[in-house]
């Protein structure tokens, strides 16, 4: 993972490219999920979440009650539990954890939750989502902190 250790300053570097393409291609990128999909599957192969976590220690997920029903169940203890010990809700009313990195991310970056962790994680970067139009520009944003994101960017800006 080397090559990214500088992520936010590679991101910051390309973010006007990123914008310009979204810019220029807004109706071909309609078109392109095909693309963008196959893009995601070539670099999640190459990309190594477990040498990484950067979205595990950086970012707080927003966690649904579904997510603190299953949270719960793994851990064996009620919901209301998992929400006094984890929990704290956002400025957007939005349930978070607490405090980052997650309580829940182990030193050799494995989930101890895996099995039942929050949708919001399961779906991050979301590079695989259809109407990628819709999320380019959170792409951008997370491409500083997302080594898939910004690989997945560079790529098909190149195309
Ligand atoms: S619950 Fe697991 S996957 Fe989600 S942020 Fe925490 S360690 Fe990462
Ligand atoms: S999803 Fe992105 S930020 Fe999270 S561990 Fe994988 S490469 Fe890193």
């Amino acid at each position: 993972m080397k090559r990214y250790e500088n992520l936010q300053l590679l991101a910051e570097k390309a973010e006007s490219s990123f914008l310009q393409y979204y810019k220029k291609n807004k109706k071909r990128l309609m078109k392109m999920d095909t693309i963008v999909q196959q893009l995601h599957e070539d670099v999640s192969a190459e990309i190594d979440c477990l040498s990484c976590a950067n979205c595990c220690r950086t970012l707080g997920p927003a966690i649904y009650d579904k997510d603190i029903e299953r949270m719960a169940k793994a851990l064996r203890i009620k919901p209301a539990e998992v929400a006094a010990r984890y929990l704290r809700t956002d400025e957007d009313g939005d349930h978070v954890f607490q405090s980052m990195p997650c309580p829940f991310l182990l030193p050799d970056n494995y989930c101890s939750i895996y099995e039942a962790r929050p949708k919001a994680c399961r779906e991050y970067p979301h590079t695989d989502r259809k109407r990628f139009e819709q999320i380019y520009k959170l792409t951008v944003k997370n491409s500083a902190t997302c080594p898939i994101a910004y690989e997945v960017l560079s790529r098909l800006i190149n195309k």
